[in-house]
Parts: C-alpha cells; sequence; structure tokens
C-alpha cells in the first residue's frame, strides 16, 4: 500500500522528455527515467484505499497497489512478479497505455493519481536489466496443437498462455516480423522495435513457432490450416481502413495514414525496397483525424522535416476537466494532449474537409475545409451540420488520413464460414471468445474493432483461458486479475 502518508509527502512527478529540437534528430524513444530514489517516492503515493478501483479501471486487472507497495519498498524483483502475473508483456503497456487506470485511482479523485504506467515501465525495465525476465518453457507437454493468426499484442499473449499451458503454439504472421501494430504502426519514437524483439527471443525460447510473411487464407486456406490444428485463435486486429470519399482523394499526395506510418517504421529498420517514397520532408503536412494514429503522423513528419503540420478534428475540442456525466471512477473523454502534438502542430476542432485540390499533374497542392457543428437532439444522434460561409483553403502537399477502421478482413472468415457482428468484426461473446465454428476463436482488434493494446493482451489471456478449457475440458490459466500464472 505504499507509505501511509507518501500522497501527502510527495508530488506527482513523471519522466521529462528530451527537448524538442534534439528527439526530431532520430526515431528513438525520448523520455528521462526518473531516479529510483523518486520513483520509490511515487510507488509510495498508493494510498491504503481500501477499494482499489484502479483494478478495475485496468482492462488486464493489473495489481496495482500491490506492486507500487514491492516499489516502494525496494522489492523491484518481487514487483515485477506481481506485474507479469496479470500483463505478458508490461513494456508495452508500460510505453504505451492511455492509463485508464490512473483515471479510475482514488487519489485522482482530489489530487493528481499515482504514475501507475511510469511505475510499470520501470519495474518491467529493471527486471529485464537485472536478468530476471527468462523464458519458461513448460514442463509438460499435452500434445494438441494451436495454430494463432496474427501477431499483434493479442496474437503474442495468447501464444504465451496457451504455450505455457503445454500446447505445441504457431503464429502465423504475413508481415516480415511479429509485432502487429506494435511494429508496424506505432512509430520508434514512441516505441523502440528492439523492445519487441527482446520479448520475441523469449517467447521463442519458451517453444513457440514464429511462421512470417505467411497470409493465413491465402498462402494456406484457413481450413487446411483447421485440419491440421486442434485450435485456432484468429487475432488479424481491424486492418480496413476507413476512406475520405471527397473530390480529390485520389491526388498524389493523399495518403493513408497506415501506409505512411508502416513505410516509415520499415524504412527505420533498415529496410530500403519501400516502394514509392512517402516523405513529408519540406511539406505542408495537413493530418486529419485527431486519435493516436493522427498523433504518430505528427510526430513523424516532423522527423522527416515537413514545413508545417496541421492537425484537423471534426469534433469539437474537448475540455481537460472531467467532462459533465462522465464521473471518476470512469473513463473520461477528455482534450489529450500527446508529446507529438507538443512538437509544433496547430490543432483545428469542428473541422471538415470537403474537396482536395490538386495541380495540372495531379499532385496535391491544397484543400478546402468548413467548419462545422454538431446538432442533438433528444433521443437522437448528434448531426453534423456545416456552418455557411467559414470555407478556407489550405496549402497541403502532403493530406495524412488518420479517420480509424472500420473492421476486420472477411478472406479467413468467409473461408470458415465464421458469423461477423454489425461493425463487421468476428463475432465472439466475451464469455468464452468462441466464434460460431467449433474450435475457431478470435481476440483482440479482429474481435472487439480497433482498441488498445492493454485490451489486446487482455484478450488474448482470456482467448487462451477458453481455448485450454476447450482442448483439454478444464484449465489452470488464469482469468483478468487472478495473476499466478500456473507452471503446466
Ligand atoms: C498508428 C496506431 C497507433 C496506436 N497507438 C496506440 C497506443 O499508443 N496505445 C495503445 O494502447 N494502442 C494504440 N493503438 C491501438 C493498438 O495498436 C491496437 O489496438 C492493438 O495493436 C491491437 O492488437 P491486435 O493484436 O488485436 O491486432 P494488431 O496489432 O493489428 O495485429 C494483427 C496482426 O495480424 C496480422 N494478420 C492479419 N490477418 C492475417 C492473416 N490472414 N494471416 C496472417 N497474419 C494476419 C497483421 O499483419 C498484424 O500483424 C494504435 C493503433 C494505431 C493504428
Ligand atoms: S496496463 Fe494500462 S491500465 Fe493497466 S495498470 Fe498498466 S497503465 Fe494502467
Amino acid at each position: 500500500m505504499g507509505k501511509i502518508t507518501g500522497f501527502l509527502e510527495f508530488d506527482r512527478k513523471i519522466e521529462a522528455y528530451e527537448p524538442v529540437e534534439e528527439r526530431l534528430k532520430d526515431y528513438k524513444e525520448f523520455t528521462i527515467p526518473l531516479p529510483e530514489k523518486e520513483l520509490k517516492e511515487q510507488g509510495a503515493r498508493c494510498m491504503d484505499c481500501g477499494i482499489p478501483f484502479c483494478h478495475s479501471g485496468c482492462p488486464l486487472g493489473n495489481l496495482i497497489p500491490d506492486f507500487n507497495d514491492a516499489v516502494y519498498r525496494a522489492k523491484w524483483e518481487k514487483a515485477s512478479e506481481i506485474l507479469h502475473s496479470t500483463n505478458n508483456f508490461p513494456e508495452f503497456t508500460g510505453r504505451l497505455c492511455p492509463a485508464p487506470c490512473e483515471e479510475a485511482c482514488v487519489l485522482g479523485i482530489n489530487e493528481d493519481p499515482v504514475t501507475i504506467e511510469n511505475i510499470e515501465k520501470n519495474i518491467v525495465e529493471t527486471a529485464f536489466k537485472k536478468g530476471w525476465i527468462t523464458a519458461k518453457p513448460p514442463l509438460n507437454k499435452t500434445g494438441k496443437k494451436v495454430a494463432v493468426v496474427g501477431s499483434g499484442p493479442a496474437g503474442l499473449a495468447t501464444a504465451q498462455q496457451l504455450n505455457r499451458a503445454g500446447h505445441d503454439v504457431t503464429v502465423f504472421e504475413r508481415d516480415e516480423k511479429p509485432g502487429g501494430l506494435l511494429r508496424y504502426g506505432i512509430p520508434d519514437f514512441k516505441m523502440e522495435k528492439n523492445i519487441i524483439d527482446r520479448r520475441l527471443e523469449i517467447l521463442k525460447e519458451e517453444g513457440i513457432t514464429f511462421k512470417c510473411g505467411v497470409h493465413i487464407g491465402i498462402d494456406i486456406k484457413a481450413d487446411a490450416l483447421k485440419e491440421e490444428y486442434d485450435a485456432i485463435i484468429l487475432t488479424g486486429g481491424a486492418t480496413i481502413r476507413r476512406n475520405l470519399p471527397i473530390e480529390g482523394s485520389d491526388l498524389k499526395g493523399v495518403v493513408q495514414a497506415m501506409d505512411f506510418l508502416g513505410q516509415n517504421n520499415r524504412r527505420v529498420d533498415g529496410i530500403t525496397d519501400l516502394g514509392e517514397e512517402i516523405k513529408a520532408t519540406g511539406k505542408d503536412v495537413v493530418v486529419i483525424g485527431g486519435g493516436d494514429t493522427g498523433s504518430d503522423c505528427i510526430g513523424t513528419s516532423f522527423r522527416h522535416g515537413a514545413t508545417s503540420v496541421s492537425n484537423f478534428e471534426i469534433m469539437p475540442m474537448a475540455t481537460t476537466e472531467r467532462p459533465e456525466g462522465q464521473p471518476w471512477p470512469f473513463w473520461p473523454m477528455r482534450l489529450r494532449t500527446s508529446s507529438s502534438h507538443k512538437e509544433g502542430a496547430e490543432r483545428f476542432f469542428s473541422i471538415s474537409t470537403k474537396k482536395f485540390i490538386g495541380d495540372a499533374d495531379g499532385n496535391l497542392k491544397g484543400l478546402i475545409t468548413s467548419e462545422v457543428e454538431w446538432i442533438k437532439t433528444p433521443g437522437q444522434r448528434p448531426q453534423l451540420k456545416e456552418v455557411p460561409g467559414t470555407e478556407k483553403e489550405w496549402k497541403c502537399e502532403l493530406a495524412l488520413l488518420a479517420l480509424g477502421f472500420t473492421g476486420s478482413e472477411n478472406t479467413v472468415s468467409n473461408q470458415l464460414g465464421l458469423e461477423m457482428d454489425a461493425r463487421t468484426n468476428i463475432k465472439a461473446s466475451e464469455n468464452d471468445y468462441k466464434t460460431n465454428v467449433p474450435g475457431v476463436f478470435a481476440a483482440g482488434d479482429q474481435r472487439r474493432g480497433q482498441s488498445l493494446i492493454v485490451w489486446a493482451i487482455s484478450e488474448g489471456r482470456q482467448a487462451a483461458h477458453h481455448v485450454d478449457k476447450y482442448l483439454m475440458g478444464e484449465t489452470a490459466l488464469p482469468l483478468k486479475g487472478e495473476g499466478d500464472l500456473p507452471r503446466v
């Protein structure tokens, strides 16, 4: 529970960032860790609050007060054991999670919440440095074969859990390397890719087989996979990008964010055969879409040397305070400003792009917007309305479409005859992750739609529990927040 008076003695403090002009020189992470003494003080801020709401705020049910207390007492190895008992990859969440736990922290009602995410990152980094994170192969094998399709955080988590239960696990990934959006979406400046590689080495040592460059449904038909394996878990993500079907969207320079980000991550990885180069260097860039993907486009554009970066969001600007109707401990829809936003982007809200303008050679040279308002009528969805007389022309040579994802691809689901939900994700209940086809399960973004890494890991773990039960009739694999991974 930390130090009894810790929250009265110490203010919230998180790691600092390198100055913008320094960090824009490369794609490396740019955080400056706190010294151990200050980390212990941050752990000490965790109160003995009776009911730790942070547990339920965390989709993994991480045992937060327990690891905070261990950090306060400098018991780092114990902290790592507690953390890993509910989270396979705290090095991902400790860097990238939006930390719904901190919004649910009891101290956060009238003070700054405990720095849970940063403590998590420091626990796992200390554990790696000290050599405490090692491969733990299963002690017994079941003889059952399991195929995991997709190697994002959901696929990796389910693979590790099922391997621990003694099954032979093969992960199929169509990309060159495993990691999903962690590798080919999220930029290196948010998480360097050696962080994924370091964990993959452990998974391989534990006995998991990775087959990359294999597109299930195309290179291997899904029904053939089903013949060969006792169970299949589909964790292929929600990959269908939303388009902006307006005049000029076929101009050269109107680019999907994921093409831009994926190519850049491959370039940073040293890959040279990248097709047509998409660069922001010397351009006025407009990023359309105000979410995580948009923010990553901003940081990447600045590192390319963009002349200017503007960010458009169709929704009105949220407040930095909790909005009414979203009380503690719920996740509030408040204005969030990322480190990339702070690198010099100008943000515009309640703005809609109406048309892209090209030159005689078909290159983008500008775009036209208008301001919009959302009209609320009781009992109906808010309606978008253009504000007359607010049309504006912008100079722009690169427009990045970061408009979210509409659902998951259907090649594999068609081949297997899977039912889809209304949002074109695979239909599988949160109670058991089973699809309508026996032996086929779905988890992560491919089941719940575009979401978060912490949810992908959580779903991967939950699905593993149900797959093991399906294969063996019973399971010792934990459910959310149960911790205590079994050695089989
Ligand atoms: C640009 C961007 C930034 C983000 N930033 C954050 C962030 O900061 N924090 C956060 O919490 N979340 C973030 N997210 C969301 C987060 O990355 C996803 O929610 C998470 O990665 C989903 O994990 P997943 O395992 O379900 O799927 P994915 O990570 O999408 O992985 C799916 C994998 O399956 C593979 N695959 C698909 N179909 C097949 C097939 N048929 N055969 C073989 N392989 C296949 C794909 O190639 C891919 O590698 C971000 C998302 C984007 C797009
Ligand atoms: S995984 Fe995310 S929500 Fe859970 S404890 Fe870590 S930062 Fe908080």
